[in-house]
């Protein structure tokens, strides 16, 4: 049989090979087993219901929640001659019954439909006398209230289902991998021993970099001004944060176009068109930009803040390289942002079990900025993919553009300032009593008599309060959450305080290739 699917995939489609996984899937199908294919978009999972369509008698059904894009998918079916048809409840009740009776007649090889159309319990009854071989089940995470969009029509997939008077093949296929997801796909669309199937989730053009302990917005502007002739997207995780972001860069007069929820429909449209035909090239964005744009041409995106988890993490970093051309992404990781997100979960209303598995998620987010390992592994095994070697020689850790400088000075006096101040305040008036602040504060406190007060003045406050940053970041020292977070010492930097053990910070080489294009001359 996978011959033959060869066969199709060169005759209709005009490719010479699947892809990485689509022949397994593919093959798991054409042997009737139930299937579950987890694959991101853009991956080719429609390929892998699409040939068994071709090669089982009958027809297949395609359930998919996304009633704007079923007409493009017949559409581009029917111009390679395969034939289709789609019904939803875009079509008139007369349009709707012609559709059917051709379905009946065996005219098409494929029906999609929309699930609300399962609701309707004589929708069974009216195609009992088809030959179904396969029920393609797109989108399949809406079955699950875990998910990021469940639709409840998705539960009636079953009972549609039971109502066939043959059992057919069930195929499912989403881009969402969570354990929880999986198993309500299994549960809820009641496959049996379903074949599972994670692929398609590398990027190799895209590489990947987590920086720590870095000025943030010194970088991004940095960043910018020295790429300044390429495409980029830079997410930021609120309002505010776009527009001081996007009027700086406009400061140092490169190109910004903004987006964020808080302007008007009109001028996100405008802006959006602007960085789509050029005539920005940075686009500065809460995560409400990105859905369904398709810009090929994407050289970086950076992530200001941290994400809330790694799905929103992949999806909105892999909107670099689409057209496969090596392209960064990086995710700048500072510790407040972790707060940050604490605080959004915190605000949000959700039952308790959901509350915990969202502080799993940030934290399993957390951990990517922390991993030592290759970031690439860390992704396709987050997605579930097996055999991943252990490097990939793409990513920051694998070419470790970095060094290794020794602040165990500056981390010592930082310790034992925390120390002095009884491990009661944050990092802004620890600061200030390293600088030697004449802050009015500071003074009636009588934290200018400490041993630790003004031992850092060389740097300026905020130089101090970034290497406190970094220490955070590597777990020397602990942030407590709430709305004014205190630092603590941790286990890790009374090994420093006792045992002499050394503290490094890595440090970005400067390349030198990074020379500003107006100082060439
Ligand atoms: P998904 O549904 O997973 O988002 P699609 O099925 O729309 O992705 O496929 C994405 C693109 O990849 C389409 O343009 C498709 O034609 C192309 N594609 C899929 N499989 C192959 C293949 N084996 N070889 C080359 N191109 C492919
Ligand atoms: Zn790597």
């Amino acid at each position: 049989m996978i011959e033959k699917a060869h066969q199709i995939l060169k005759e209709y489609y005009g490719y010479d090979n699947f892809r990485g996984g689509q022949e397994n899937i593919i093959t798991s199908i054409l042997e009737k087993k139930d299937t579950v294919a987890i694959m991101p978009t853009g991956a080719g999972k429609s390929l892998c219901y699409q040939v068994p369509a071709l090669l089982f008698e009958g027809v297949t059904i395609v359930i998919s929640p996304l009633i704007s894009l079923m007409k493009d998918q017949v559409d581009s079916l029917e111009d390679i001659g395969i034939p289709a048809t789609f019904i939803n409840s875009s079509l008139s009740v007369s349009e709707t019954n012609r559709r059917i009776d051709g379905v009946n007649q065996g005219k098409y090889k494929l029906l999609y439909i929309a699930p609300e159309r399962l609701e309707n319990e004589g929708f069974a009854e009216l195609i009992k006398g088809l030959e179904i071989s396969l029920v393609a089940v797109d989108e399949a995470h809406c079955v699950s209230q875990w998910g990021h969009d469940f639709r409840p029509s998705y539960r009636y997939i079953f009972s549609f289902i039971k109502q066939l008077p043959q059992r057919p093949t069930i195929a499912a296929f989403t881009a969402t991998a969570t354990e929880e997801v999986k198993n309500d796909i299994i549960h809820l669309l009641r496959l049996y021993k379903p074949n599972l199937f994670v692929t398609g989730f590398n990027r190799e053009n895209l590489f990947f970099s987590v920086v720590k302990g870095e000025n943030k917005k010194d970088y991004i502007l940095d960043y910018a001004r020295s790429h300044k002739n390429q495409v980029g997207i830079i997410y930021a995780a609120t309002r505010k944060e776009v527009e001081t972001i996007y009027k700086e860069l406009k400061q140092i007069g490169l190109k910004p176009a903004k987006y964020h929820a808080g302007l008007g429909t009109e001028e996100r449209k405008r802006n959006q068109d602007a960085f789509l035909f050029d005539d920005a090239n940075i686009m500065v964005a809460t995560n409400a930009f990105g859905m369904g744009i398709d810009k090929s041409n994407v050289r970086y995106v950076i992530h200001f803040n941290l994400p809330k988890n790694m799905e929103a993490y992949y999806q909105e970093a892999g909107r670099a390289g689409r057209d496969g051309e090596p392209s960064e992404c990086i995710l700048l990781f500072g510790p407040q942002d972790v707060m940050i997100q604490k605080f959004m979960i915190e605000q949000t209303v959700m039952a308790p079990e959901r509350k915990r598995n969202e502080y799993n998620k940030l934290q399993e987010m957390v951990d990517y900025c922390y991993t030592p390992n290759c970031l690439r592994k860390y992704i396709l095994e987050y997605f579930g993919e097996e055999n991943i070697p252990d490097s990939c020689g793409y990513c920051s850790t694998c070419t470790n553009d970095s060094e290794l400088v020794d602040i165990t000075e500056d981390a010592l006096k930082i310790f034992s300032c925390i120390f002095r101040l009884k491990e009661r305040f944050g990092s802004t008036l620890v600061a200030q009593v390293l600088k030697g602040s004449k802050n009015k504060k500071i003074i009636e406190l009588g934290f200018d008599r400490l041993s630790t007060y003004g031992i850092m003045s060389q740097y300026t406050e905020k130089e101090i309060r970034d290497i406190i940053n970094v220490l955070v970041a590597d777990g020397y020292l602990n942030l407590t959450s709430g709305q004014y977070p205190i630092l603590k010492i941790t286990a890790k930097s009374v090994n420093v305080l006792k045992n002499g053990e050394k503290v490094y910070q890595k440090v970005h080489k400067k390349k030198d290739n990074l020379i500003e294009d107006n100082t060439l001359f």
